[in-house]
Formats: structure tokens, C-alpha cells, sequence
């Protein structure tokens, strides 16, 4: 396995790569490699000749007051588990290299971001679509790895392939859960153990709206309700939002029907943790 610290450097290899028609899968992270990681790793193994991943938190995507000094950092792990799922090329540049001078142009998201994290996190998107600008153009790739855990983040990236015109293939993967239904997180390991048993209830409440929403329950805005006091009377944690909206317009639900995600985000003491399910409503009668 190669690492490559340098932009240009990756940027050059991939051109090489591209005219020697080989293809690259492209798996971009934020490091502290968990099971989540190594998920889409597996996929971008077996779908593209040679896989590129890059380490690299990004400054631009956290707000002044979230926790960017703080993120979990651990790059001698994620060497390892690189190399364990056959990574080819590690990406790991500085915060300088990616941003050697305050920059002139940068990316504004203007649609599928006025909920869910969007709202809480003002500039979050226009950050992450502003840093897979930079590193499309570098790793160049011809499928690009992405956990339906974040799910906003699919939708935008979605919208930024699309409205940018990169000629890459978009994939969702899976995400992947402890066994009390807790989605993997870089960010679980600052939960007290206390609140590690509380964080259980976030995959649960996801589970008991998607069935009643199956049932038949369309008062949804009473149902958004019922579930935020189960999460706060079951744990430490506060809700941030718990939404239900069209997927992946992400618009409130009109229909019986069609695609619905059910997203949630739980501020505990030193972590704020999201999740959401994916599925099809269907208004066949049951
Ligand atoms: P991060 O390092 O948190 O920026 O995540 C890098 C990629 O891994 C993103 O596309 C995430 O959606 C994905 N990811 C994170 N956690 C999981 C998980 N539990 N299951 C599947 N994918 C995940």
C-alpha cells in the first residue's frame, strides 16, 4: 500500500490510472476506521480494480462550535485496517495542503439541506460538497463509497455528481450496527458507558415509527412527538430532530407511498449521534 500526502501527486496517479483505462474505487473518510469503514472498503475491493482512500479531517464541514479539535484521530489504526481490506492508496494530506491559501471559489448547496443535520449544522454540506470537489478531481474516481448512515450527505453528493457533471458512479452502502442496533460511529467512543447503553434506543425508535407508520399511523406529527419522549425518557440524551420526509427529495410526507426516511440525532454529554432508516411505504392495504 502507498501513501500519498500530496494532491498533485494523487492527482497525476490517477490520471495515469484513467488513461491505462483501470478502474478506481473511491472511498473518502474521516479516519478512526471502525466496521462502517471497512463495509465500504470490502465494496470498493470488489467492484473497481484498484482502491483509493483518503484520511482527512476536514475543517471546512464542522462549525465554530462543533468538535473538530476534539474529532477521535488514529492514523497508525487506520494504516492497518487500510491495508487489512487491501486498500491500494492511502490519501492522508495536511489541513495545508488541502487548503494552502484561504480559497477564492467554494461550494454552496442550495437544495436538500433546509432539514435533518442542514438546519443544526448551518455550512456542514457546503463544506463536505466544497472538500469532494477538491478530491473528485484528485482521486478522479470511477465509483465513489458512501454509508447510508449519513444519509443527507448521499443526497447531496448525489446532487453535486449530478449538477457538476462528474462522470462517476454513486454507491451506498449498508450501515453497519453494533449488535443493539447502534450504528458504528467514530464518535461512540465519547459516550459514557452509561450512555452507551441509553444510545440503543436510537435504532429502536427508528424501528417502532417505521412500524407504525406501516400500520397505517399517518398523524406523523404525533408520532414525531410520542417518539421524542420515548428517546428522552429512555435516555441522558436530547433530540435534536427526529424527522420523517420523502427520500431522497427530503420533503415533508404527502403520500402513503413512495420512499421514506426516518432520520433521528441525539445530542448526548460529548456526543451528538445520527441515524435513519431507509424503506418503501406502501399504501396496498395490510
Ligand atoms: P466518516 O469517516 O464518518 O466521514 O465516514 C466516512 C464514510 O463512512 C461515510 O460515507 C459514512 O457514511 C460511512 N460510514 C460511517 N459509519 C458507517 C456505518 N456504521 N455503516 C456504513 N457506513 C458508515
Amino acid at each position: 500500500m502507498n501513501i500519498i500526502t500530496n494532491p498533485q501527486q494523487l492527482q497525476e496517479l490517477s490520471t495515469q490510472l484513467k488513461k491505462d483505462q483501470v478502474t478506481i474505487g473511491f472511498v473518502p473518510t474521516m479516519g478512526y476506521l471502525h466496521e462502517g469503514h471497512r463495509a465500504l472498503l470490502r465494496a470498493a475491493k470488489e467492484q473497481n480494480d484498484i482502491v483509493i482512500m483518503s484520511v482527512f479531517v476536514n475543517p471546512l464541514q464542522f462549525g465554530p462550535k462543533e468538535d473538530l479539535a476534539s474529532y477521535p484521530r488514529d492514523f497508525e489504526h487506520d494504516k492497518q485496517v487500510a491495508m487489512e481490506e487491501g486498500v491500494d492508496y492511502l490519501f492522508h494530506p495536511a489541513v495545508e495542503a488541502m487548503y494552502p491559501v484561504q480559497m477564492s471559489v467554494t461550494v454552496k448547496v442550495e437544495r436538500r439541506t433546509d432539514c435533518l443535520c442542514g438546519r443544526s449544522r448551518p455550512g456542514h454540506f457546503d463544506g463536505v460538497a466544497t472538500v469532494l470537489m477538491k478530491l473528485f478531481h484528485l482521486a478522479q474516481p470511477t465509483n465513489v463509497y458512501f454509508g447510508k448512515k449519513d444519509a443527507q450527505q448521499v443526497a447531496v453528493v448525489d446532487g453535486l455528481i449530478e449538477d457538476f457533471h462528474f462522470p462517476i458512479n454513486l454507491v451506498a452502502v449498508n450501515t453497519v450496527r453494533e449488535e443493539d442496533g447502534l450504528a458504528k460511529s467514530s464518535r461512540n467512543i465519547r459516550l459514557t458507558p452509561t450512555e452507551r447503553q441509553e444510545a440503543g434506543i436510537l435504532y429502536k425508535s427508528l424501528s417502532i415509527a417505521r412500524g407504525e407508520l406501516i400500520k397505517g399511523n399517518v398523524d406523523v406529527e404525533a408520532l414525531k412527538n410520542s417518539i421524542i419522549a420515548l428517546v428522552e425518557k429512555e435516555s441522558s440524551g436530547k433530540v435534536d430532530y427526529f424527522e420523517i420526509l420523502t427520500y431522497p427529495q427530503l420533503e415533508p410526507l404527502k403520500e402513503r407511498t413512495g420512499k421514506v426516511i426516518i432520520a433521528i440525532a441525539v445530542q448526548f454529554s460529548n456526543a451528538r449521534l445520527i441515524d435513519n432508516i431507509i424503506f418503501e411505504l406502501s399504501n396496498a392495504p395490510r
